[in-house]
């Protein structure tokens, strides 16, 4: 703890600033979902802070009983371990902090902690095993990797006649698509991939997936481990380096973006931070007449304002549509150069390509958006309890618009909020069907041209 106190001043402000004023108390998912008072973002920190008042204050030192202090005991850590996994480092509660303090912070220093002591947590920890042995997170090697796309590939051009391609490791492209590996074969993540092909095919934008690079995800987040998290990171800027591509676009991924934005620089040099020799290359690589990373959704986003891509809105009047803002997108990290992008991007693209949309009660959207219950490393069956019962807010929001507004489609840019919902709308009534992603509407709606030669084929065959 005294060395975390050392690197992160932040740490110290939040364990020295509460004043115990309980704006934060109910605002919590989790808390919401499961009334248990541990889970009081106050609680949360108090787990913490009482150890420090013991260690690092004269107080705690000389009279722990008096100020509430406490030594790190097994019984404690258990604690800890428990309550540090119930938070998904979502950062709502400091929202509504009138001292900023930011609990997400703290559930990542207990997390460190935990890891640096060697308490961690099975799920995340097989998956950072994957991604450093196979190279993404669902253990899929190169070559299944490469038959998946070519299967795709078949797929769009049976449905549309277009050849849309998914190329993998094409050296010299413009663009390298890092994307969460769900996004693959995963439904209905996939259904976002798809579109995001016909997006490159319909600029003619040349553009590659990597299959060193082919995870967007980054759990060294999540186990609270900076070298995991770095060298998870590090594949991507060897990716862009080795293919000599002049931009990275991040897919769907709420995490994933939230790393490439707020941390990609620093760790990486991707975005101006890094010193070394290989982050300087790669940034005088980078276009700078783009942003670096660049989300997916900037991008389609730019290639509507410029008119460079052709919608049939219509074909999504089969859906009433309702978006759920990613915790990590909305309050991790930024799009476009407004304040506020994160908020408004996603929108514009799906009310470029679809008629009906509704938002969301406001205090549940935008910065005060909840988190869908199984992110920051709770995704795993192991957590079905706590994850349904995190998902209560969100679903009582969702369940508002579905009366009053008849929506029948939840629009996600996170791969995990994907997995999550299509598992968890079930006890809430819904139907999994009603989960998909902003290019899933993309892909629907986008107008490519036919080749002559197909489109003089399908007419003979009518024939
Ligand atoms: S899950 Fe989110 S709202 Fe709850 S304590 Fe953690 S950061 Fe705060
Ligand atoms: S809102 Fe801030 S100051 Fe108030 S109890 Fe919560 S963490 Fe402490």
């Amino acid at each position: 703890m005294g060395d975390l106190l050392g690197r992160y001043r932040s740490l110290r402000v939040f364990m020295d600033a509460c004043v115990h004023c309980g704006a934060c108390t109910d605002k919590c998912h989790y808390y919401i979902g499961t009334a248990d008072p541990k889970n009081m973002p106050v609680a949360r920190q108090e787990l913490m802070r009482s150890v420090y008042r013991r260690h690092f204050t004269f107080a705690g030192k000389y009279f722990p009983s008096l100020v509430g202090a406490q030594d790190l005991t097994e019984e404690l850590l258990q604690d800890w371990y428990k309550y540090y996994y119930q938070c998904s480092e979502c950062r709502r509660c400091s929202v509504y902090c009138p001292y900023g303090i930011d609990t997400a912070e703290v559930t990542m220093a207990g997390r460190e902690i935990l890891d640096t002591v060697g308490i961690g947590q099975k799920y995340t920890n097989e998956i950072m095993g994957k991604l450093h042995r196979i190279g993404n997170n669902l253990g899929l090697p190169g070559p299944a990797l490469e038959d998946t796309l070519l299967g795709l590939e078949e797929d769009i051009f049976d449905a549309t006649g277009v050849p849309v391609k998914l190329p993998l490791d094409a050296e010299g492209a413009e663009v390298m698509l890092v994307t969460p590996s769900a996004d693959f074969f995963s439904e209905p993540h996939v259904e976002s991939l798809i579109g995001y092909a016909k997006v490159f095919h319909a600029a003619g934008i040349k553009w590659t997936l990597s299959s060193k690079a082919s995870e967007a995800g980054n759990f060294g987040m999540f186990i609270g481990s900076y070298d995991n998290m770095r060298r998870a990171a590090m594949r991507i800027r060897d990716a862009a380096l080795d293919l000599g591509v002049k931009r990275i676009v991040v897919g769907e991924c709420g995490h994933a973006w939230r790393v490439a934005y707020s941390f990609w620089n620093t760790l990486t040099g991707v975005g101006h931070g890094g010193e070394d020799a290989f982050s300087k290359q790669l940034q005088q690589q980078l276009d700078p007449n783009y942003p670096a990373p660049q989300h997916i959704c900037e991008f389609t986003y730019d290639l509507i304002q410029q008119g460079k891509l052709k919608f049939d809105k219509s074909l999504n009047d089969h859906r009433t549509i309702t978006f759920h803002d990613s915790c990590n997108v909305a309050r991790g990290s930024r799009m476009g150069d407004m304040p506020g992008g994160q908020f408004v991007i996603p929108r514009e693209v799906i009310k470029a390509v679809a008629n009906n949309f509704y938002d969301m009660q406001e205090g549940t959207i935008n910065e005060a958006t909840f988190c869908c219950g199984g992110g920051g490393g709770l995704l795993t069956d192991d957590l079905m309890e706590i994850r349904v019962k995190g998902a209560l807010p969100r679903m009582e929001a969702f369940n508002n618009v579905v009366q009053d507004k008849q929506v029948n489609f939840l629009a996600l840019i996170c791969a995990i909020c994907k997995a999550q919902f299509t598992k968890v709308v079930p006890y809430y009534g819904f139907d999994m069907s009603m989960i998909g992603g902003v290019h899933q509407l993309v892909a629907t709606a986008i107008l490519l041209e036919v080749p002559e030669e197909t489109a003089q084929e399908s007419v003979a065959s009518d024939d």
